[in-house]
C-alpha cells in the first residue's frame, strides 16, 4: 500500500491561509485524529485541528475519498492559517502518524498512475501552474481538458482500422487483395502522414508559446544592445556601459508582450577581438542569433564610418539608435543600405523616444506568428519526437508495400505505440522519472 504524502499546495511563505494536501490511505486517519470527526466528503468543514487538547489552529477541513479524488486514493485538504509556526506543528504531526512529505510532481504522477489523467494532461497542469502570459494559459488549459487525447486519438483509432484491414490480408495470404482495399490502405496511410506532418510543422508555435519566443538582440558593441534589452524588460537587469565589449555572455529575460511570453537575449557585441572571453560570448551570440524565433539588430546610427550590415537577414527587425546624435542624412543613408523586407526602427534609447512603436510593432508580430484559432497538437521536444517516430513508422509502411503484409503491420503497430507513448501507455518507469521530477512540489 501507498504511503500517504503531504506537501503545501500553495505558496511557501507567510499568507492569510495556506492550503497543504495530502493523498494516501492514512488521510481520513489524520483528518479524524486532528478535527475529532470525518466531515462528509467534498465539503468544506470548519472546525479547531487539536493535538492532546491543545488547539493548533482554525481551518476549513476536506476530505475527498478515493476514487472521487484529484489523485484517485483518498485526500485531505487543510486551509490552515498561513505561518511557519502552523505548518511546522503540522508537518510533525503528519511525520509523527507515518506520514511523509511528498516529492516534486508525486500527486500528479499518483493521478497519472491511478488513470485520473494522462501523461499529457499531467503536463498540462505543470504548464498551467508555470503560465505567464494569456496565451500559455490558453494552451494549457485545452492541453488539460484532453484536447491532445482528441487529436490523437482519432489518429489512433484510424491506424488500429487499418491494422485490421492488414492484419486480414496476413490471415488470407492465398486470396487476391481487392484493389479497392490496398488502395483504401495507402490512401488512409498518406492522409494520416500528411496530418501528422502538419502537426509536427505547427509544434514550433507550440514550443513558442510554453517557452517563449525567442528573440536575440544582436549588434556591434556599443550599439545599444543592453540599454534595448533594459528598456524592453523595463529594468536594469543587463550592465550598461559606454565600455565597448561589456555584455560577454548571453543574458536572459523573460518578458511579456501582449498576450505572449517572449525570451529576450542580450548578446555580445560582434566585433573582430583577440580576447578569448570576449570571442566564446561572439560565438554564443551568432549562435544564439541562428537558433532565435527573430533577431532585433541594434545599429548606432551616429557612428561616423559606415556601419557593416552583414548578418542581417530578411524579416529581421533592426533599430538605428542614438538617433539624437546621427548626422542629417546618415540614418537615411543607413535605410537605403538595408536588405529588402527588414522592419526598420528609429530609436534614442538614451531620450527614451522610439521604443513605443517598436514594442507595437513586436506585439503585432507576434499575434501573426502565434495565433491560431486552434492550439497546436504539441508544445515539447518529447510530442515531437513520438510524432516524428510515428511518422517514420508510417514512412517504412508504405515503401514495404503489400508483398510482405507483415512488416506492414509492424511498422503500424509501432506508430501505434508512439502514440500509447505520447499519453504514458507504454512508457518506461526513467521516463516518468524523468517528466515528473520537473514537476513542483505539491502538484
Ligand atoms: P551595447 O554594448 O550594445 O550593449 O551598448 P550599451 O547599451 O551598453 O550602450 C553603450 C553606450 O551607448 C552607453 O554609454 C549608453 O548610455 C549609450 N547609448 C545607448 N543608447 C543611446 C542613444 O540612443 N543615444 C546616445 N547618445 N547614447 C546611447
Amino acid at each position: 500500500m501507498k504511503q500517504t504524502i503531504f506537501a503545501l499546495a500553495s505558496a511557501q511563505g507567510r499568507a492569510g491561509v495556506s492550503v497543504i494536501r495530502l493523498s494516501g490511505p492514512q488521510s481520513a486517519e489524520v483528518i479524524q485524529a486532528l478535527l475529532g470527526r470525518l466531515p462528509k466528503p467534498r465539503f468544506a468543514t470548519l472546525g479547531r485541528l487539536v493535538q492532546d487538547g491543545e488547539t493548533i489552529d482554525q481551518a476549513l477541513v476536506l476530505y475527498f475519498k478515493g476514487p472521487h479524488s484529484f489523485t484517485g486514493e483518498d485526500c485531505a485538504e487543510f486551509h490552515i492559517h498561513g505561518s511557519r509556526a502552523v505548518l511546522d506543528r503540522l508537518y510533525g504531526i503528519f511525520r509523527s502518524m507515518g506520514l511523509r512529505h511528498a516529492e516534486a510532481g508525486e500527486f500528479s504522477r499518483r493521478a497519472f498512475e491511478n488513470g485520473k489523467l494522462d501523461l499529457t494532461q499531467a503536463e498540462a497542469i505543470s504548464d498551467l501552474v508555470e503560465a505567464e502570459s494569456e496565451a500559455q494559459r490558453q494552451q494549457a488549459l485545452m492541453q488539460l481538458d484532453g484536447g491532445f487525447r482528441e487529436r490523437y486519438g482519432q489518429w489512433r483509432d484510424n491506424l488500429i482500422k487499418l491494422l485490421a484491414h492488414i492484419e486480414a490480408i496476413v490471415d488470407f495470404p492465398d486470396e487476391d487483395i481487392p484493389e479497392s482495399l490496398s488502395d483504401k490502405i495507402v490512401g488512409d496511410i498518406i492522409a494520416l502522414k500528411s496530418d501528422i506532418a502538419s502537426a509536427i510543422d505547427d509544434s514550433r508555435r507550440g514550443r513558442q508559446i510554453r517557452e517563449g519566443y525567442r528573440i536575440a538582440i544582436m549588434g556591434k558593441p556599443n550599439a545599444g544592445k543592453s540599454s534595448l534589452f533594459n528598456a524592453l524588460l523595463e529594468n536594469d537587469t543587463a550592465i550598461v556601459t559606454p565600455i565597448a565589449g561589456t555584455t560577454r555572455d548571453v543574458i536572459e529575460s523573460h518578458i511579456r508582450i501582449g498576450n505572449y511570453t517572449a525570451l529576450i537575449y542580450d548578446t555580445a557585441g560582434l566585433r573582430e577581438t583577440d580576447d578569448v572571453v570576449e570571442s566564446e560570448g561572439i560565438r554564443r551570440a551568432r549562435a544564439r542569433g541562428d537558433t532565435a524565433d527573430l533577431r532585433l539588430w541594434v545599429i548606432d546610427s551616429s557612428e561616423s564610418q559606415a556601419s557593416d550590415l552583414s548578418g542581417i537577414r530578411a524579416g529581421d527587425y533592426v533599430v538605428l539608435n542614438k538617433s539624437d546624435r546621427a548626422e542629417a542624412g546618415k540614418i537615411d543613408d543607413l535605410k537605403a543600405r538595408m536588405p529588402d523586407d527588414v522592419h526598420l526602427f528609429e530609436t534614442s534609447l538614451l531620450t527614451d523616444t522610439g521604443t513605443d512603436a517598436l514594442r507595437v510593432a513586436l506585439e503585432a508580430h507576434l499575434e501573426k506568428a502565434l495565433s491560431l484559432s486552434t492550439f497546436p497538437a504539441a508544445t515539447r521536444e518529447r510530442h515531437m519526437e513520438r510524432l516524428r517516430e510515428a511518422e517514420a513508422c508510417l514512412d517504412r509502411a508504405l515503401g514495404i508495400g503489400f508483398g510482405t503484409p507483415e512488416l506492414m503491420a509492424e511498422d503500424i503497430r509501432q506508430a501505434l505505440s508512439a502514440f500509447d507513448a505520447l499519453f504514458g501507455r507504454t512508457d518506461v518507469e526513467q521516463v516518468l522519472d524523468h517528466i515528473f521530477s520537473s514537476f513542483c512540489i505539491g502538484k
